[in-house]
């Protein structure tokens, strides 16, 4: 029921530093077997998020934007979950078709991380952690970001996500 999700935390992100430390705030929330999805246009901030993800998570190489390749996996540096960043642009039919992939790490043992994936993610999996990035209408000079955090599913039932506005 909607009484068991944890209050969507909503906080304004005023540089990419910012939002980088963001993402590392919301790595210490993730474990192996999490999705989070990414919602935002063209430069609202989602790949830079995911860096500052991969950089709280201690993975290795650079998150750069992997809209050139499906999905980019990044292992662990430590004994934590691989990221597995994903562009679901061009996958037509949805993250099953990650399957076919071949990918070297299995899914429910990493941290997914989805960009574009509206229409895609939702029929697969009603458990994800939901980032949605509002950029100011119209001022490309204006960094500030709006951004709102929902945990969707039983696993975030529990979990505060008041940690993230800290
Ligand atoms: P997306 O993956 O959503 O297309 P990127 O993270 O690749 O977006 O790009 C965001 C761009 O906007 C970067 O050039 C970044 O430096 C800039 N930017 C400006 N302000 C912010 C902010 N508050 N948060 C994130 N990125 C910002
Ligand atoms: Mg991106």
């Amino acid at each position: 029921s909607p009484a068991d999700r944890p209050a969507d935390v909503r906080l304004t992100v005023n540089a990419p530093e910012q939002m980088r430390e963001l993402g590392r705030r919301l790595a210490k929330l993730l474990r192996a077997g999490d999705l989070v999805m990414l919602s935002g246009e063209l430069g609202a901030g989602k790949t830079t998020l995911t860096r500052g993800l991969g950089e709280g998570l201690g993975v290795r190489g650079a998150v750069t934007s992997p809209t050139f390749v499906i999905a980019r996996v990044h292992p662990s540096l430590g004994d934590g979950p691989p990221l597995v960043h994903v562009d679901a642009y061009r996958l037509a039919g949805g993250l099953d078709e990650m399957e076919d992939l071949d990918l070297d790490v299995s899914l429910p043992e990493s941290v997914v991380v989805v960009e574009w994936g509206e229409g895609k993610v939702e029929e697969l999996t009603d458990e994800r952690l939901q980032v949605v990035i509002h950029r100011a209408v119209g001022d490309t000079a204006d960094e500030s970001r709006r951004v709102t955090v929902s945990g969707l599913g039983p696993r975030w039932a529990g979990t505060d996500l008041g940690t993230l506005s800290a």
